[in-house]
């Protein structure tokens, strides 16, 4: 339940925008409130989701949260200015802090309201052709990939290792939970001629995709660690890349912080071009207890490292770190107070880009099943100051946005802002 008093303590969406006055995208701002916040469709507007045309996840395929909401709730909207907002299916009435926004029908149109206020027309992302389609293996081709309006997702690997001892996993995350503790996982050549098939019907939808991505879980095992996770991604890189026809294709690896020598050979034997692995929170003694299996496994220090690294092998603006923002505020050990959140997160931001490392910004939500999900994520204001500081340190240390911005990802505010940079 929301707390009834939220709105006196915090800016609104309106005085938000008229606090930074032109300095950030109006879809921008509503993008991150509607994250932030959740939405829910109201009757009317229930009824014109279908199956067969919007984009409904008929499995969890990132092992991530599955309500018990029984009707069908697409993973998606599309702004009128090419913005999109990811969605997490009826979280908004069991978790969140805040009132979700509506979406309501008006005139046949959907639109963003809050309170009887009318905001943005937005459509549902739409169902991708593949999906109807069954691999000669007799797969159906939605257990393979799933899309975005601009991206294929592959995840070959539904599990995540840390959580192999209890406690272990990432506090603020439910990926992969419904899987977090299952035995092995096998993919075998025939899963492999799934995804060439998959990429390749994908394909066949001009003019939809401009890049490919691919995450799991993390695999902790093989001779070096996080070997057999490097192997898997490099078997499911090429089945791809049959479908491709192209040395190199534009892609998003979301992936364990692996070494240089790793990196060199995902370079060197796939089409890989982009690598995001994640430091989660931009703070060392934060990393430490929100993501422990990280810490005991890498260390904050030896992931930066790595990712520097990255920047070596793949260059300036091809490698990501994906931070969950807002989670330096989670409670008791977090940052109680916004302004020094913000200047901490933003210095040690400012520290990594001088590397050459951008950042993938996805706004904190507490997740059911994840242990913060009793959480209060922070104000609009955070979220959106937040925002602009990571896109000014890529500005300032003159870095280009490659493989996140809104044109190849759509999920982050802070790259979103790129797309109007001039260079
Ligand atoms: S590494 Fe952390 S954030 Fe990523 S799937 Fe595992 S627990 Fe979740």
């Amino acid at each position: 339940m929301s707390e009834s008093n939220w709105r006196d303590q915090e800016l609104s969406y309106e005085q938000v925008l008229d606090k930074h006055n032109g300095d950030i995208s109006k879809f921008t701002v509503l993008k991150i409130d509607v994250t932030r916040r959740g939405y829910v469709y109201s009757e009317e507007a229930a009824k014109v989701i279908d199956p067969n045309k919007h984009h409904v996840e008929p499995n969890d395929f990132l092992g991530s949260t599955k309500t018990t909401n029984s009707s069908p709730f697409p993973i998606g909207l599309v702004m009128r200015d090419g913005t999109t907002i990811c969605s997490e299916p009826g979280l908004s009435t069991i978790v969140r802090q805040r009132d979700p926004y509506v979406i309501e029908l008006i005139d046949n149109k959907l639109y963003i309201t809050d309170q009887g206020r009318v905001y943005e027309e937005v459509e549902i992302w739409e169902r991708p052709d593949f999906y109807d389609k069954v691999t000669s293996n007799g797969t159906p081709m939605w257990q393979i990939a799933s899309a975005r309006p601009q991206r294929i997702t592959i995840a070959p690997g539904t599990k995540c290792h840390f959580w192999d001892k209890p406690g272990n996993g990432c506090k603020f995350c439910a990926l992969f939970s419904g899987h977090r503790c299952d035995e092995g996982e096998f993919r075998d050549e025939k899963y492999f001629q799934d995804v060439t098939e998959t990429v390749a019907e994908a394909l066949k939808q001009k003019g939809r995709y401009a890049s490919f991505h691919m995450t799991s879980g993390s695999t902790l095992s093989g001779r070096e660690i996080f070997d057999d996770e490097v192997e898997l991604y490099i078997k499911t890189l090429k089945a791809a890349g049959k479908a491709i026809h192209s040395d190199k294709f534009p892609t998003k690896l979301v992936a364990s912080a692996f070494s240089k020598r790793q990196l060199e050979r995902m370079r060197d034997e796939t089409g890989m071009t982009g690598y995001v692995t994640d430091l989660e929170v931009l703070n060392k003694d934060l990393f430490g207890w929100i993501c422990p299996g990280k810490t005991e496994f890498i260390g904050y220090d030896e992931w930066k490292k790595r990712l520097y690294d990255a920047v070596d092998v793949f260059g300036r603006g091809q490698v990501n770190c994906g931070i969950v923002a807002g989670v330096e505020t989670a409670q008791p050990y977090g940052f109680a107070d916004e302004d020094k959140a913000l200047e901490i997160v933003l210095k040690e931001a400012n520290e990594i880009a001088k590397h050459g490392v951008t950042f993938s910004e996805c706004v904190w939500t507490t997740l059911p099943k994840s242990y913060f999900s009793k959480q209060k994520t922070p104000s609009l204001d955070y979220y959106v100051r937040l925002a602009l500081g990571l896109a000014e340190a890529r500005r300032r240390n003159g870095i280009q946005e490659n493989i996140d911005d809104y044109r190849r990802c759509g999920n982050h505010p802070n790259t979103d802002l790129a797309r109007i940079e001039k260079w």
